[in-house]
């Protein structure tokens, strides 16, 4: 492909992207596929010469835009959202464009530079303390296993990277019930173990974990010979938004010295709004760790997640690693990649840039704010069909229910409202029940959107019931 061609097709996707968008609204959320379906359209061998553009491009109307679910449609209430604002869907067209590896501020300057100052962008817009730095991951998941990692080492006296973890006892970490995959994933692949990954149950309106059965499984795993490395804790858990004391749990991880992490990959974008500080954020400045995922609600393209850091040295101390053919010489730069388990990273900083400036932090809370008020309107009204009702929440945007009948009962609705095409929402299971769980959050949704849920509930319960 020559650059003029590349010229004429990228406008051509470039409108076809509006297009695509301003009609989204329009289309199924999730599409109508058998698994297979899709594969079975493609060639199954690779061809032997090149084929046009306008073949190509057909092809991906015809073949796979009907096998795509719609994470930018304004009626999305499944999982979290995935938010794609148009400044930062332009940001990633010029990073794929410079196509740089920025590993290392030599091998991007701008890129790294930009990074630090969009961590502290962020650290002033959560309201986070002065001198907490950090850096762009991939995915909260990352971030978590850098913690978890970081936990280890310190609790090893750093020895676990060059000596293994053979007689060392058992590592503890602790955390509540409520807490997301990524954390149980993180202790299987650091080493711990799921078997010392002690969790405890997420109780009251808020599923947080309990400080003082927290202190007292510390003190017995210490009496058993047992060795406590760090605790994870959570603002607005994935199933239903469970919160733990994030002061009380610090506090014990002090009395301790224990490294701590906290997971806010969805709620942290809330935290912009001061409003919902005092419920979410309070004590959140005394975590070693914090990770929260612009790529979720702030409207950052996936992928974007940000850990903060109080004091990098000990993730550095457990991540850094420097042969020869990395070494910079000269000044004294930040290189990212010491930060992180990949060497290789992509310009994420950007489209942080593009999207805060397009919106300011104003633009952005009024979304976030009217999803959460729209949420707490539309949980009301589905409290009101009959029979239904509230299992959880709303914690921010985030809620769950039950209609009559058994756990079948609830799958059989989940699957008639998603077949129905109007919406997409998702179950999931709270105190051995299943549930329906259902957020608001898309970038673009109106209130008319969120409000429709409850008519398409409403109409999918009465005919299959
Ligand atoms: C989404 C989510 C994660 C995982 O995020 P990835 O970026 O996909 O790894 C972890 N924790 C919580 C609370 C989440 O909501």
């Amino acid at each position: 492909m020559n650059w003029d061609e590349f010229s004429h097709w990228g406008a051509k996707i470039a409108q076809w992207a509006a297009e695509y968008h301003t009609t989204l609204s329009d289309r199924p959320v999730r599409p109508d596929v058998i698994p297979g379906e899709i594969a079975a359209q493609l060639a199954p061998a690779p061809p032997e010469s090149g084929e046009p553009m306008e073949g190509i491009m057909a092809d991906f109307e015809r073949i796979v835009m009907p096998g795509m679910t719609n994470w930018q449609h304004p009626r999305f209430f499944a999982y979290f959202p995935a938010n794609a604002a148009p400044p930062s869907m332009l940001a990633e067209m010029l990073v794929t464009t410079i196509a740089a590896q920025c590993m290392l501020w030599q091998t991007s300057p701008a890129a790294t530079e930009m990074e630090s100052v969009m961590i502290d962008w962020l650290r002033q817009a959560l309201a986070l303390p002065d001198g907490m730095t950090g850096v762009i991951q991939d995915s909260a998941s990352s971030a978590t296993l850098s913690a978890v990692l970081t936990m280890r080492e310190r609790a090893t006296g750093y020895t676990g990277n060059r000596a293994g973890l053979h007689g060392k006892g058992a590592l503890r970490i602790y955390c509540s019930d409520q807490v997301h995959s990524s954390i149980d994933r993180a202790c299987w692949v650091a080493g711990i173990g799921q078997d010392n990954l002690v969790k405890l149950p997420g109780t009251g309106p808020r599923f947080a974990m309990d400080p003082a059965a927290l202190e007292a499984a510390i003190e017995r795993d210490t009496a058993a010979g047992h060795i406590p490395a760090g605790i994870v804790a959570i603002t607005g858990g994935t199933g239903v938004g469970a919160c733990d004391d994030l002061a009380a749990i610090a506090q014990v991880a002090q009395a301790h010295d224990l490294y701590t992490h906290l997971d806010a990959a969805w709620a942290g974008s809330a935290m912009i709004c001061p409003e919902f500080r005092a419920s979410f954020w309070q004590g959140a400045e005394a975590y070693d760790s914090i990770v929260f995922n612009p790529h979720k609600w702030l409207g950052a393209q996936f992928d974007c997640a940000v850990q903060f850091l109080r004091d990098a040295e000990p993730q550095l101390n457990t991540l850094k690693i420097e042969p020869e053919y990395l070494k910079t010489s000269g000044h004294e730069v930040t290189n990212y990649s010491e930060w992180t388990i990949p060497l290789g990273r992509r310009f994420r900083a950007l489209k942080l840039w593009f999207l805060i400036r397009s919106y300011g932090l104003d633009g952005l809370r009024a979304r976030i704010r009217n999803h959460v008020a729209w949420a707490e309107e539309l949980a009301a009204q589905i409290a009101r069909i009959d029979g239904f009702s509230l299992t959880s929440g709303p914690i921010l945007s985030l809620f769950s229910f039950r209609a009559p009948g058994d756990d079948a009962a609830q799958q059989r609705l989940v699957d008639a409202i998603n077949a129905d095409g109007r919406i997409y929402l998702t179950q999931g299971m709270l105190n051995g029940q299943k549930i329906i769980r259902l957020q608001v959050g898309q970038f673009d949704t109106t209130r008319e959107d969120v409000m429709m849920a409850a008519e398409v509930i409403t109409e999918v319960w009465k005919e299959i019931s």
